[in-house]
């Protein structure tokens, strides 16, 4: 399905070499272009695994979802928030859906 980047919110994580999409992903699928934007090299490559997505901190990655996941069209966005990430379901006719999930460190204290 793959990611699409909004040129309009991308700032390319200012002067860093790496950017925070590129350094997360798995494929290096991403990089920054002359404009300092990032970029996919190959949308057949990703494998949607949405780390980018949730990466990113101006919520320029946003990613597409099967139409049977989220209707046709539909994309996912994220925002972190530290203690919980916000995905946003975005849907062809405009309408958002939220949904908050709180982020948990899982640990044995008796290890
Ligand atoms: S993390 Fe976001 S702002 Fe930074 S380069 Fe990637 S898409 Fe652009
Ligand atoms: S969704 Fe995963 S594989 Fe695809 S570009 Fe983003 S980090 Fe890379």
């Amino acid at each position: 399905m793959a990611v699409k980047i909004d040129k309009n919110l991308c700032n390319g994580c200012g002067s860093c070499k790496e950017s925070r999409c590129m350094a997360v992903c798995p494929g290096n699928l991403l990089y920054k272009n002359e404009d300092n934007q990032a970029k996919i090299r190959d949308k057949r490559e990703c494998w949607d695994c949405a780390a980018c997505v949730k990466e990113c901190p101006r919520q320029a990655i946003a990613m597409y979802l099967p139409a049977e996941v989220g209707g046709r069209g539909s994309t996912l966005q994220a925002q972190d928030f530290g203690d919980k990430i916000v995905w946003k379901l975005k849907k062809l006719d405009g309408s958002i859906e939220e949904f908050n999930i709180q982020n948990k460190l899982l640990f044995n204290s008796n290890l």
